[in-house]
């Protein structure tokens, strides 16, 4: 690609934006949880698996544990039982109960809501700290997750790994009242088409405007194969529903399975 102008480059990466918005105007942090105390918790067990796994673990756990007054006072095994296939659990186990025991002590058994004390909590890192500020309580943020500095890097919005240094890179490029939406539609992408390893190029809808277009299968048939979750073939109603405004729960209800 010909030297980019920075105007260009922030033209071209709110193309991206708006562009996903119309694939994916359903995108959402993909952890189930009712109140920002169960949001936190699923995303500290989140770190290393996935969100359909941490999702199968949390309505036990939420049931026996449903608050920070009750996990604070879990019983450790017990806990770790629960926890036990996302994987970790022993780190995520003292995770929890810290950050439960914290909320207690400092905070009156609510969850904080600003990003310093957040990230004074136990296992709570800027990541964690802005998915939970973002789809809890409103407050805008990046989250820099493996597949927001993959796909920042594939998009040519940034050239560093470095989680920080990929959060400021794109504060530059967007309004901050764009930032959560911007990194659950561009975690969508990655989950759904934009793989690590085998990035479906040939069925991606933004590729008109990815400078890494061609990394990965570029033949669309093949490249379908690659899809994930609802857009992998043979899930088309399923899309089409969620397009439509249907809510997971509701799909759910009616028989769909979240995986691919
Ligand atoms: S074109 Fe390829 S590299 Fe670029 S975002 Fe799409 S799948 Fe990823």
């Amino acid at each position: 690609m010909r030297q980019e102008t920075p105007l260009a480059k922030k033209r071209r990466a709110r193309k991206i934006y708006r562009v996903l918005g119309e694939v994916f105007p359903y995108a959402h942090a993909e952890l189930d949880f009712s109140n920002p105390f169960e949001l936190l918790v699923a995303t500290v067990l989140s770190a290393q698996t996935t969100d359909i796994r941490v999702n199968s673990v949390t309505p036990q756990l939420f049931a026996q544990y449903p608050d920070a007054a009750a996990m604070a006072q879990a019983d450790e095994t017990q806990l770790q039982t629960l926890i036990r296939p996302t994987g970790f659990y022993k780190n995520k186990t003292r995770a929890l109960l810290g950050l439960s025991q914290a909320i207690m002590q400092e905070h009156d058994g609510q969850v904080p809501d600003t990003l310093n004390e957040l990230v004074k909590l136990p296992g709570v890192g800027r990541k964690t700290a802005f998915v939970v500020l973002g789809n809890a309580f409103g407050v805008p943020g990046i989250t820099t997750d493996t597949h927001v500095i993959r796909l920042a890097n594939r998009f040519g919005w940034t050239e560093s790994t470095n989680a920080q240094v990929v959060e400021r890179d794109i504060a530059a490029l967007f309004e901050p009242k764009d930032y959560t939406e911007l990194s659950n539609r561009v975690i969508f992408l990655g989950r759904r088409v934009c793989h690590a390893k085998r990035p479906a190029c040939g069925a991606c809808p933004v590729a008109h405007w990815c400078p890494s277009a061609g990394i990965g299968e570029i033949n669309p048939q093949a490249a379908k194969q690659l899809l994930a979750y609802e857009l992998a073939p043979g899930r088309e109603q399923l899309h089409q529903a969620l397009l439509n405004g249907a809510t997971r729960a509701e799909l759910q209800a009616a028989g769909y399975k979240w995986e691919a």
